[in-house]
């Protein structure tokens, strides 16, 4: 099977440990990337003045998909975050986070996808200190705003996943009731997109307060989740919880002119060479890489590995277990070529 070209970024802290854990699982499955390694991140500041080369965006403009491990802001230096540089370099307005039940624990049987505009809303940047008599920092004012073409544009992506993976309803969150511009003109796109799919998938509405308790007490209510920025960072870290937290948490970046797909985790320099750290969000973001490529069936595998090795008790010591990084990476391994 030909390779299809990437780039791939194996980042900071516990980056390097977790990739080479993902490359292991990969390799049963027939290499299925030809990988470029690029920098980013703090090792690429100390190592070329830049968190972000020119040649790492280079690389990305070639192979428009790239595997990216968790990179650290440098802090106090001035630099922006390289994740948020990624994604207005590459337009990727679509953030993507399936969060499935692999380890059951509250809840048995999550399976919901959050989808977030990831580049609007509040997150815009656009904030100021407005002076009063001696203070000139007595109030903070952000502004945040929404155009309708990328409502449109997030709102459509949504049902065309829900249609691509058979599922039933798009829930659209919002807080038209109070932010009746920023957050009223989401809503508004949403209801005009959900004609064309009448039939097919229904369009459910909810106030984002409702849903974060509802979320919370009953996950089964919701499929597909459509929201803006700020919304979707919030609740897409809260559907992580729902299934055991940031380690099994992949997320995907979805862009015009490219595709990153990443853990959801930062780079945990408190237990960075270790070999502690559980590598399943990235190697669950391999799976979705996978699927973006239209190797189902490998994404499949791969997934039913993950699950096996966990609940065959090969585990990370952050769910109750003594597996190393590489020892897991092996044992999913293991699991694929036992499976195939
Ligand atoms: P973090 O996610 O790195 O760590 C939070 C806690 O979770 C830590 O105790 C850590 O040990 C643990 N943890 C995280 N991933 C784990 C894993 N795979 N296995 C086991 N335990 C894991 O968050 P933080 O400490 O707030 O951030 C550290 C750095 O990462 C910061 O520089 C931050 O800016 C950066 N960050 C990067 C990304 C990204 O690149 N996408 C995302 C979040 C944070």
């Amino acid at each position: 099977m030909t390779q299809i070209p990437a780039t791939l970024i194996r980042g900071d802290g516990i980056g390097p440990e977790i990739v080479d854990a993902v490359l292991a699982v990969l390799e049963p499955l027939g290499n299925p990337f030809a990988f470029t390694e690029e920098s980013a991140g703090l090792g690429a500041l100390e190592a070329h003045g830049d968190p972000l080369p020119e040649a790492t965006l280079a690389s990305i403009r070639q192979t428009k998909l790239a595997l990216k491990g968790p990179l650290t802001t440098p802090v106090g230096s001035g630099f922006r975050s390289v994740n948020v540089r990624l994604r207005e370099a590459f337009s990727l307005y679509a953030n993507v986070r399936p969060c499935r039940t692999i380890v059951p624990g509250r809840f048995s049987d999550v399976d919901l996808v959050v989808v977030r505009e990831n580049l609007e809303g509040l997150y815009v940047g656009q904030e100021h200190w407005i002076r009063i008599e001696d203070d000139p920092y007595a109030v903070g004012v952000a502004t945040g705003f929404n155009t309708r073409a990328s409502c449109r544009r997030i709102v459509e992506y949504a049902f065309d996943y829900a249609v691509k993976h058979g599922r039933r309803t798009v829930t659209v969150v919002h807080k038209a009731n109070i932010l009746k511009v920023l957050t009223g003109v989401f809503l508004q796109e949403a209801r005009a997109v959900a004609k064309a799919y009448d039939g097919r998938v229904a369009l459910d509405e909810r106030i984002v307060d409702a849903c974060a308790m509802q979320l919370v007490q009953d996950p089964s209510r919701y499929d597909v989740i459509v929201t803006t920025n700020l919304f979707g960072d919030i609740l897409s870290d809260l559907v992580a919880g729902l299934v055991g937290g940031l380690g099994f948490a992949p997320g995907a970046n979805i862009g015009k002119d490219a595709a990153i797909f990443e853990a959801v985790h930062g780079s945990a320099p408190d237990i960075a060479g270790q070999g502690k750290a559980n590598p399943v969000a990235l190697m669950l973001a391999a799976g979705l890489m996978l699927d973006h490529v239209g190797r189902d069936d490998d994404a499949q595998r791969l997934r039913a590995a993950i699950a096996a090795t966990i609940s065959g008790g090969t585990r990370t010591a952050d769910i109750g277990g003594t597996a190393s990084t590489s020892d897991f990476g092996k044992a999913v391994a293991q699991a694929i070529r036992a499976g195939s």
